[in-house]
């Protein structure tokens, strides 16, 4: 089922669900239905978060260190990420602090909060918290992968990838091994995300009739807020150190770009633009074919700019939405969660669903607070997915130049 369903999934939802009300009551029989779907729709994403980024994590540090061999390029490569991805989250946070339309609107009271908060910010001082937040990291990675508890998962996959670089030698077989679970786990998110117009339409057959005008107009600010800092990072930051540290003036860049970003607005899919990208950065850059070789699939796989943008902004919007205190102390969570779940989700349309999930969990945001963002999902994922591209084609000249 391709992303070409999510308008029919939607309008179909918005009228069974107006002609249900009006027809046969709040407790009709399609309700019950839809209500279950939704759940277990919801369930399954949920399903997948722990082995995603657990076993995408310990290989991603792993193909840092086969990129450590490489010297030089690798380590132009993995600084220019870091650095991009989190200019990318720090810019959709700063943009979101400034400009947040939807802050006068109450949390939706009709979507029952679940108590998932792995760090409980209201309580007291900052030693307690200092210590719920090691409390959450230190814990053994069986109870942390059966709980789902996000920061223990992320603490152990670093600790368990790091120490297997430090040890396997470079022909052990485990590498290998992980990075084939990786694709399995990733295959079966795939498939999760196949499935995303039939959850989209339970989701929102659910929400018709309990979705204010309030909340459809702040869904529409969180989306314009959303493009607009997307476009941003995109047509000003991206270009700037396209011309900075790549010697390529701003519309020259964007006029060679255009061929890859635009083919990744259609698909939303960093991983199938990837041929693309890479005969643009050889014919269009320059680059050189084994350079682009190694920068670009690691790029599209773990170098998500949008991405990172979008989940910091999506996770002020929804904390705002369903009345979740944020402070300082998790803006850093999210960042740092933001930066890996953006590095662990796939190149696929809607790629980062599962990973955004974990960036809510770590605040204490309800779950089904991604139903709302599930609605605007698919116009958000086609920009994302072009700026992503973009910088992955940004690094690989980057790479050119200084590796
Ligand atoms: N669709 C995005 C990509 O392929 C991933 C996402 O943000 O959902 O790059």
């Amino acid at each position: 089922m391709s992303s070409r369903w999510f308008a029919p999934a939607l309008l179909l939802a918005a009228l069974l669900g107006w002609m249900t009300a009006t027809l046969a009551g709040a407790d009709s029989w399609l309700g019950g239905m839809t209500a279950a779907l939704q759940d277990a729709y919801l369930a399954a994403l949920k399903m997948i978060i722990a082995p995603l980024i657990f076993f995408s994590l310990i290989s991603g540090v792993l193909q840092l260190r086969s990129s450590g061999s490489m010297g030089r390029l690798g380590g132009v490569a993995i600084a220019y990420y870091l650095m991009t991805s989190a200019l990318a989250i720090i810019l959709g946070l700063c943009i979101v602090f400034f400009v947040h339309p939807w802050t006068a609107y109450p949390p939706l009271s009709d979507i029952p909060p679940v108590d998932v908060a792995l760090i409980n910010t209201q309580d007291g001082d900052f030693a307690s918290l200092l210590k719920n937040l090691l409390l959450s990291l230190l814990q053994n990675p069986f109870k942390a992968l059966a709980e789902l508890n996000i920061l223990g998962i992320l603490f152990n996959a670093l600790l368990l990838g790091l120490a297997a670089a430090l040890t396997l030698p470079m022909d052990s077989p485990w590498p290998a091994l992980i990075a084939d679970l990786t694709k399995l786990i990733y295959k079966v998110a795939g498939w999760i995300i196949t499935l995303l117009p039939v959850g989209l339409f339970a989701i929102a057959f659910q929400l018709t009739g309990k979705v204010d005008v309030g909340t459809l107009i702040a869904l529409g600010h969180f989306a314009g807020v959303v493009v607009g800092a997307t476009l941003f990072h995109g047509l000003v930051v991206l270009p700037a150190i396209a011309w900075w540290l790549g010697g390529i003036r701003p519309w020259q860049f964007l006029r060679r770009a255009s061929q890859p970003m635009f083919t990744a607005l259609i698909t939303s899919s960093s991983a199938a633009t990837l041929p693309l990208t890479l005969s643009c950065a050889q014919e269009r850059f320059s680059v050189s074919p084994a350079k682009a070789a190694f920068v670009l699939p690691l790029g599209a796989t773990v170098n998500m700019d949008g991405t990172a943008l979008f989940e910091g902004i999506a996770v002020v919007f929804l904390a705002y939405m369903f009345g979740v205190p944020l402070d300082g102390f998790t803006l850093v969570v999210v960042f740092l969660v933001a930066m890996l779940a953006s590095a662990g989700a796939p190149g696929i349309p809607s790629g980062s669903m599962a990973g955004l999930q974990t960036v809510l969990l770590a605040v204490g945001i309800p779950l089904e607070a991604i139903g709302l963002i599930l609605l605007i999902e698919r116009p958000l994922d086609t920009v994302r997915t072009a700026i992503n591209v973009e910088g992955d084609l940004v690094g690989s000249i980057i790479a050119e130049r200084w590796a």
